[in-house]
């Protein structure tokens, strides 16, 4: 399979960077080993687009996350993605710490920062009522927002394939193909070899280990764990942006936010750890969170968490990005070590490495505008937040919109069936792309409603049907069969 550009990782790099390049008439291949996105750190995180105060100017985090905020805030009508313009603040508890807001203040200027204020405790406790009287003052960030990471990544890379991008799943990359030049030919996967002159890895915590491929040792990727504490919507209005503690050197620290539909949240962690995909949330861990989270808010409802989850961050022994073309092999191109703030930075770095590769590239691949290049993305409606005369007139269209398939998220039948339509084949996708299974109930109701429409619209068995890929069937055959057999026996 030949194409002009490869991109590796499916994640928000990857997605954003094949949607930047499909602006241009190319041949994108985008390969993720996922059975679904998305799947790496993209999946698993504070799902903020930050205010750009915290990276330190002259660094490549500085570089891209306050542009990246700013083309958030129009890509989330662009692409339809649910996105609170809620606003950020970090919360001092002492003089020392009131330092360090002004020192994130100033940083926060150099880096271009709009709307950067300090304010009072008191005044921070008018707008956040249930939060500590112990804080004595805040950095309020105006243009922090919180986004639907799973909506994120999927609008991203599908309005790349509305675009001509090329997005193959369960394709795992295993190495690079060379030219007798020794320069970039394309990759091997397990489902056959992607020529291209031009190949760029979005391997988040795999990326260190594909750019050693291409003889790269000039960074590690050191996998570093973040565990979080999800609540029902119910106890969503208890805070309604988001709080981060002062940072220290351990990171951002342990923040309280209002999820962009509404769930209470609290984390993350950072324990550094060998196993780029030990996703497994601990005792200790979430202790440390539930100590993080009472301190910002003493009466922090953890009665009603419905979920615990952990992500894991591609963190660099430098603490940047690190986004370069290499010289050789000639074509190779790192967008590796996306660490906090990459969801952020996403669409900022794709038009850096589009630009890098118009400039650097040429004589590889040239980037000729396609005028048929449509930016806008429309999202499977959101039952959920329809009011009734909209969901009357959906299910009078389509009478699958009359048919509540998750209880909790009021997702609807004809939600799934368009999920499956764009794509989705796993109970996991289904839940990405709608919802479904999100909710107080953890999919305990619909799941196996989602597992009969998917059986029922791709034509597959049902005990084909899986959660997330690969050998992670949810059913292993009948109960009477099952029976039978054994009284045989
Ligand atoms: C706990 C935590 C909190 C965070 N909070 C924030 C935040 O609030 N705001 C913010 O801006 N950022 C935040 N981040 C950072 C942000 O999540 C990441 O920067 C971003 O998601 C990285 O995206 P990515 O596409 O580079 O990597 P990923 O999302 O990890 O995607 C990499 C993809 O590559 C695929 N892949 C890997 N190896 C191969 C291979 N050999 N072949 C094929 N496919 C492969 C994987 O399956 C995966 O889908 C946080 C991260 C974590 C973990």
């Amino acid at each position: 399979m030949n194409y002009d550009i490869v991109i590796i990782g499916s994640g928000i790099t990857g997605a954003s960077i094949a949607r930047e390049l499909s602006r241009y008439k190319l041949n994108i291949a985008v390969l993720d080993k996922a059975s679904e996105l998305p799947a790496g750190a993209s999946r698993a995180n504070s799902s903020m687009i930050h205010g750009g105060f915290d990276d330190k100017p002259g660094t490549m985090k500085a570089k891209f996350c306050v542009p990246g905020n700013k083309l958030w805030h129009s890509l989330k009508d662009e692409l339809d993605v649910h996105v609170d313009e809620c606003g950020s603040f970090v919360c001092a508890f002492s003089d020392d710490e009131i330092k360090h807001l002004e020192l994130l203040l100033n940083q926060g200027i150099t880096n271009g920062a709009p709307g950067l204020e300090i304010i009072s405790g008191d005044e921070l406790r008018k707008r956040e009522p249930n939060v500590s009287p112990e804080i004595v003052a805040a950095l309020w960030s105006p243009e922090a927002a919180i986004i639907n990471n799973f909506e994120a990544v999927n609008a991203m890379i599908e309005s790349a394939q509305i675009n001509g991008a090329k997005l193959f799943l369960e394709t795992q990359v295993t190495g690079l193909l060379l030219d007798d030049k020794g320069n970039i030919r394309g990759v091997a996967t397990n489902k056959g070899d992607f020529t291209a002159p031009i190949v760029i890895n979005a391997g988040g915590t795999h990326s260190g280990e594909i750019a050693s491929w291409a003889g790269d040792s000039s960074f590690k990727i050191i996998p570093t764990k973040g565990e979080y504490f999800l609540l029902d919507r119910v106890a969503g209005t208890f805070i309604t942006s988001f709080l981060f503690s002062c940072p220290s050197k351990a990171g951002k620290g342990i923040t309280v936010l209002r999820t962009a539909e509404g769930n209470l949240m609290s984390g993350p962690t950072a324990t550094e750890q060998e196993d780029p995909e030990d996703r497994a949330t601990t005792p200790e861990g979430l202790a440390e969170v539930l100590k993080g989270a009472r301190k910002l808010v003493p009466n922090f409802p953890v009665n009603m968490n419905i979920t615990t989850f952990a992500g894991v961050r591609a963190n660099t022994e430098s603490g940047d990005f690190e986004i370069k073309a290499l010289s050789k092999p000639r074509g190779f191109i790192n967008a590796a070590g996306i660490k906090s703030p990459g969801f952020t930075s996403s669409p900022a770095i794709a038009k850096y490495i589009a630009d890098m590769i118009k400039e650097e590239f040429a004589d590889r691949v040239k980037l000729i505008p396609d005028e048929k290049f449509i930016p806008e993305r429309r999202n499977i409606p959101r039952f959920l937040y329809l009011d009734m005369d909209e969901r009357k007139k959906l299910a009078e269209k389509d009478s699958s919109y009359a048919q509540i398939v998750c209880r909790c998220e009021t997702v609807t039948e004809g939600q799934v069936i368009e999920a499956i339509r764009r794509g989705a084949r796993t109970i996991s996708a289904v839940k990405m792309m709608t919802r479904a299974g999100t909710g107080r109930c953890q999919g305990g109701f619909c799941c196996p409603r989602v597992a009969e429409i998917l059986s029922r619209e791709l034509n597959i068995p049902l005990d084909e049907i899986t959660r997330h890929g690969g050998e992670s069937k949810l059913l292993v055959g009948k109960t009477k069969e099952f029976l039978l057999k054994k009284e045989a026996k």
